[in-house]
């Protein structure tokens, strides 16, 4: 079988970021994939499932809520590896396109307060595997670290 589009990334070079994965088809509609990596893959410790499966339901309760972007989320969720996360738009975007959105996203979760949305038994299949706190310090760190000042390096993939 051939090696999928996303295992050609060198993820030896690839830093933090906000980063066009692909772009498909569907019917006419394009649909635009972004890698959103919050940490450097095999330098840095991934992140624990409690805070991405918080930072999961708190950023689909976000995106699609959001007054520009919320009819256009197909999906969000997170990359096995546990390094970041992967959205999924309906429209043709580049990775400039959306820093505001994946800035307020973040914003969103590092100041989040109260009850998490969907985490009951009702409504969630592990729903105790929740963190808050750590999900609050993981937006804040990728806020200060990448976010903000976000440049190329941290736009683009690197070359192979
Ligand atoms: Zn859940």
């Amino acid at each position: 079988m051939d090696k999928i589009t996303s295992f050609t990334i060198n993820h030896l070079e690839l830093l933090p970021g906000i980063y066009v994965s692909r772009k498909d088809l569907a019917g006419d509609a394009v649909i635009t994939t972004f890698d959103l990596r919050m940490t450097r893959p095999n330098f840095e410790p991934v992140i624990n499932t409690g805070e991405l499966h918080t930072m999961e339901h708190l950023g689909a309760t976000f995106l699609r809520n959001h007054k520009t972007f919320g009819s256009k989320i197909l999906y969000f969720g997170p990359m096995g590896c546990r390094t970041g996360f992967y959205l999924l738009l309906s429209g043709d975007y580049s990775s400039r396109d959306i820093i505001s959105l994946v800035s307020e996203l973040y914003e969103f979760i590092r100041d989040f307060e109260g009850e998490v949305p969907g985490a009951a038994a009702r409504d969630c299949g592990n729903y105790l595997d929740m963190n808050l706190p750590m999900a609050k310090y993981m937006a804040g760190k990728f806020l200060d670290e990448v976010l903000y000042g976000i440049d190329d390096k941290h736009l683009i993939y690197p070359e192979n």
